[in-house]
């Protein structure tokens, strides 16, 4: 599937790619709504119907990912909100494994995220996620989301990397279909974000390499463990 031998760098997105997404939707979908609820006395379904068209406004733009933004929306502390359930933050099947085998060849590694730094901060305690990978980029680092061609312009004059020879794994399309836009050529896109959901359908399945595990990507198939 990938040509291992022909690749330099492999830019890797963090939820829904290597860590299970089922932690950001419980977080955002059950976690705050119900507390949220109680904050401001509101019924849940009020409370889901409102959080949700607030979300929506946002859609792919960088507010979206900032804790930043709704903690001033909302007036709470949603990092200590966080914590309550870091306990459900956890990698996807192989997404350990595929790293691990990484280090052996002669790649570079990077995780580049929409996720908050503050985010990111609580994942890594948890789990060490930066740990396995050379370097680690947040898109508010570059006051653009992956989703806008801009960020790869912006992360390639920070982080030097040729298209050519570069593979993205990100469960989002957006995001891939932006990065193809600036020229990388490898785009993989993870088909079950959540571990907890259905598998996600693809809208361009022409353009992308669509996977169900991390393990289609292990470098060595034999070695592997989950
Ligand atoms: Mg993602």
């Amino acid at each position: 599937m990938i040509d291992w031998q022909a690749i330099e760098t492999v830019l890797f997105d963090m939820d829904g790619t290597l860590l299970d997404l089922h932690y950001d939707n419980y977080f955002w979908l059950e976690h705050l709504p119900k507390f949220y609820a109680s904050h401001k006395g509101w019924s849940e379904t009020k409370t889901k119907d409102w959080l949700m068209a607030q979300f929506k406004t946002k859609y792919h733009s960088l507010d979206f990912y900032c804790i930043d933004h709704w903690e001033a929306l909302l007036g709470i502390d949603i990092i200590t909100l966080k914590k309550e359930i870091n306990h459900m933050i956890d990698f996807l099947p192989y997404a350990q494994s595929l790293l691990k085998q990484l280090t052996a060849l002669p790649v570079k590694t990077a995780i580049v995220t929409n996720a908050h730094r503050r985010t990111l901060a609580i994942k890594d305690q948890v789990v060490q996620i930066t740990d396995y990978v050379d370097e680690d980029f947040c898109s508010h680092d570059f006051q653009l989301p992956k989703e806008d061609p801009g960020f790869w312009s912006a992360l390639s004059r920070t982080y030097s990397f040729n298209p050519a020879t570069t593979v993205l794994v990100d469960d989002n399309e957006r995001v891939l279909a932006s990065a193809a836009a600036f020229g990388i050529q490898q785009l993989v896109m993870p088909l079950k974000p959540d571990s907890m959901r259905p598998l996600q359908k693809m809208r361009q399945p022409d353009e992308f390499i669509g996977i169900h595990c991390l393990s289609e990507l292990l470098p060595n198939k034999t070695l592997s463990i989950r």
